[in-house]
C-alpha cells in the first residue's frame, strides 16, 4: 500500500492571502520526522509523563498507539477513492482490504451497515465480519444545509436508483442513503459531483460537514451571514491532506442567526453571530463541545472574529487539535478533552502564540437566543418572499419524496432548499402568491408544515436497522411514538424535544433534549431482557444550555415508552407555571 505521508519538515504552510492563516511553521508541524515542536518548554516531569502517554504529535509522539492511528499513518484516508474506482467497484465487496473496509472508506462517507437480523444483545460481541453487511451507508455532506432543487432531486434519484429509496436527514444537515453496493459507488459519485455535491470527509477522523444556519442570507433578523466562511473553508480544506488525519472527528458550526440554530454548544468549534460595539457584526468563538459518553458543553473562547477572520481561526484551531489532540485512546481523542485539560485560557494562548502568531480581539457574549430555531412553518424573508419549514417524520423522507419535493418547489418558484440540524427541510424564496399551494403540496407528500409538538420535537438516530453499534431500534419506534402521542395528547402545544438514541453514543443528542432516551437492554416486569431506554431529563441548548440529568431509576422498556412519555407530559402540563419550559 502506498504511503502518502508528506515529506519530513513539510510544515503547515501559510496561505498567502490572510495573516490569520499563518499557522506557525515552528510549532504546528505534521509531526512526521523533523518535528521542531519539541522546542516547546518542557512541562513539569509528572505532567510530561502524562502528556506523552496521550500520543500527541506536538510532543514528538509519533508511534501509532492503536489500530486507527496505524492505518491513518500508513495511508491517507482520502486515498481510498482511487482503490474504490479502480479495484473494489470492479471486483466487489470481497476485494476490499480490511483497513479500507473498517477505516478509510469513511473518509468518503461510506460505512458498512449492520447485517440484518442481529439483535442488540449481540452488539459488541461479534467480530466485524459477522456484524458487517455487504451494503453501505453513504453520507452526502450538505455544508450549511444548502442545496439547490437540482441537488435535492439528484440525491433523491440516487436513492431511488441505488439505495432502495432510503434517505435520512441527519441532525448535522447531511443526507444519508442506505443499501449502497460498492459496485455502484463510482456512478453515485459521478452523479453527485455533476451537481456540485460530495461525500468527501463526510465521516472519518477529519473535518466533517459544517453546520450553518438554515436561514443564512434570507432572514430579516440575521446578525451576520456566515455562508462565505463555510464556502471558503470548504473550498480550501476539504480534500486537503493537511487536515485529513486528525485524532478524531472534528465538528464545526457557523451561524449568524440570533436564533443560534446550530446547537453550537456541542461542536468542537463554533462561530455564533454577535455585534461588537466597535467592530460591528461578527462571531463569538466557542470550542470544546461534544456529547457521546463523556458529554461536555463548549466554552466561549472570549474572542470576536470578523467574517473574514473565520477561516483562518478555524484552520488554526484544527491545526492545534491535529498536533495536540490525544491519539492514544479513541475515547479521549475528541478536542473537548484537550480543552477540558488545558482550560480555555491556555487553549487561547497556544492558539494565538503558536498558530496564529497574533492576538485575537476580545469580544462580547452573544445575547440569549430568540425563538425556536427550528424554522418550522411559513416565514417572510427579508426580500419579501417566504420560506417554508417542513418536518418529515423522524427525519426520514423517502428518496422519491425528495424528487417530488424538488419538482414541487420548482413549480412554485423555489430553487433553493435547506436541511436543518433538527432533521427538517426548508424551501426558500417562495412568492407570496404561491405559499398556500406549496404548503398543500408539501403536506400531501407527508411532510408537516405545522407539525404537532411531538412531530416537531422528536429526533431519532439510525438505530439497529443499520448501525453496527446500536442496541435498540429507533426510527420506527420514534415514528410510532409520535403517532401515539399525537393521538393521546392532541392539544399539547408547548415546545418539547424528545431524542431517541440507539446506544450511548448520542448521535441524536440525548443529553441536550428535554427527554433524552438512550437505548439499552433493560429488564421488564417478567424479568426478561428487552429493548428499552435510560432516560435523561432536562437538557437544553441556547438559553440556559445544560446537560440533561440521567435519572437512575428511570429506565423504561420500549413497550412502556408511550405511557411513560404521556405521564411526563401530563405532569408537566399540570404543574407548569406561566412561561415555564419543560427543561425548567
Ligand atoms: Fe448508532 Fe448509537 Fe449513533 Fe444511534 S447513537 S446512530 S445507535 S452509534
Amino acid at each position: 500500500m502506498t504511503n502518502h505521508q508528506p515529506a519530513p519538515a513539510d510544515f503547515v504552510t501559510a496561505p498567502a492571502t490572510a495573516r490569520t492563516l499563518d499557522l506557525a511553521p515552528a510549532r504546528s508541524c505534521r509531526g512526521h520526522g523533523a518535528c521542531t515542536c519539541q522546542e516547546e518548554p518542557a512541562p513539569p516531569a509528572a505532567d510530561r509523563t502524562r502528556r506523552r502517554s496521550e500520543g500527541q504529535w506536538a510532543l514528538g509522539d509519533r508511534t501509532p498507539l492503536n489500530a486507527n492511528e496505524r492505518f491513518k499513518l500508513e495511508d491517507d484516508g482520502l486515498n481510498v477513492r482511487v482503490r474504490v474506482e479502480s479495484i473494489y467497484a470492479r471486483r466487489g465487496f470481497a476485494s476490499i482490504e480490511p483497513d479500507d473496509l473498517g477505516g478509510r472508506l469513511r473518509w468518503w462517507g461510506l460505512y458498512t451497515q449492520r447485517r440484518p437480523g442481529i439483535d442488540g444483545g449481540r452488539t459488541g460481541t461479534l467480530a466485524p465480519h459477522e456484524l458487517n453487511d455487504e451494503y453501505f451507508m453513504l453520507r452526502v455532506r450538505v455544508d450549511g444545509g444548502r442545496l439547490t432543487t437540482a441537488q435535492l432531486r439528484t440525491i433523491g434519484e440516487v436513492s431511488r436508483d441505488f439505495a432502495r429509496d432510503s434517505a435520512d436527514i441527519t441532525d448535522r444537515q447531511n443526507i444519508q442513503l442506505h443499501w449502497i453496493r460498492i459496485e455502484d459507488v463510482p456512478e453515485i459519485w459521478r452523479r453527485l459531483e455533476s451537481v456540485g455535491l460530495t461525500t468527501a470527509q463526510a465521516c472519518g477522523d477529519t473535518t466533517r460537514v459544517f453546520l450553518g444556519s438554515p436561514v443564512a442570507g434570507i432572514s430579516a433578523d440575521e446578525i451576520v451571514d456566515g455562508t462565505w466562511a463555510i464556502e471558503e473553508i470548504h473550498r480550501r480544506w476539504i480534500g486537503d491532506p493537511e487536515f485529513s488525519n486528525l485524532p478524531r472527528k472534528f465538528k464545526t458550526a457557523i451561524s449568524g442567526s440570533p436564533h443560534q440554530d446550530v446547537a453550537h454548544e456541542i461542536n468542537d468549534v463554533s462561530f455564533i453571530g454577535v455585534r461588537h460595539p466597535e467592530l460591528g457584526p461578527g462571531f463569538d468563538v466557542w470550542v470544546g463541545g461534544g456529547l457521546s459518553t463523556n458529554p461536555m458543553l463548549a466554552q466561549r473562547l472570549g474572542v470576536f472574529a470578523t467574517l473574514e477572520e473565520v477561516p483562518g481561526i478555524w484552520a488554526a484551531v484544527v491545526a492545534l487539535f491535529r498536533d495536540h489532540g490525544y491519539r492514544r485512546l479513541r475515547g479521549r481523542a475528541r478536542m473537548k478533552f484537550l480543552v477540558a485539560d488545558w482550560g480555555i485560557e491556555k487553549f487561547r494562548q497556544v492558539l494565538e502564540q503558536d498558530y496564529l502568531r497574533h492576538p485575537l480581539n476580545d469580544g462580547p457574549a452573544p445575547p440569549p437566543p430568540t425563538g425556536e430555531g427550528d424554522h418550522m412553518g411559513v416565514h417572510r424573508q427579508r426580500d419579501g418572499r417566504y420560506y417554508v419549514g417542513a418536518a418529515p417524520l423522524v427525519g426520514r423522507p423517502l428518496g422519491s419524496t425528495l424528487v417530488a419535493l424538488a419538482d414541487l418547489a420548482e413549480a412554485h418558484g423555489s430553487r433553493r432548499v435547506r436541511t436543518t440540524p433538527h432533521q427538517k427541510l426548508l424551501l426558500l424564496d417562495v412568492p407570496e402568491t404561491e405559499v398556500d399551494d406549496l404548503v398543500a403540496g408539501v403536506e400531501a407528500l407527508g411532510l408537516r408544515v405545522r407539525p404537532s409538538t411531538f412531530r416537531r420535537g422528536t429526533m431519532a438516530c439510525t438505530g439497529i436497522e443499520f448501525c453496527k453499534l446500536a442496541i435498540v431500534e429507533t426510527k420506527a419506534r420514534a415514528a410510532a411514538l409520535v403517532d401515539e402521542l399525537e393521538r393521546r395528547l392532541p392539544s399539547f402545544d408547548q415546545p418539547l424535544t424528545l431524542n431517541v438514541n440507539g446506544c450511548p453514543n448520542s448521535c441524536a443528542r440525548i443529553q441536550i433534549a428535554d427527554i433524552g432516551l438512550k437505548g439499552q437492554l433493560v429488564v421488564d416486569a417478567e424479568g426478561r431482557q428487552v429493548e428499552g431506554f435510560q432516560v435523561h431529563l432536562g437538557g437544553a441548548v441556547g438559553m440556559d444550555a445544560r446537560l440533561g440529568r440521567k435519572l437512575r431509576g428511570h429506565k423504561v422498556t420500549a413497550d412502556e415508552l408511550p405511557d411513560y412519555v404521556e405521564r411526563l407530559v401530563r405532569r408537566f402540563e399540570t404543574a407548569r407555571k406561566d412561561g415555564e419550559r419543560f427543561a425548567d
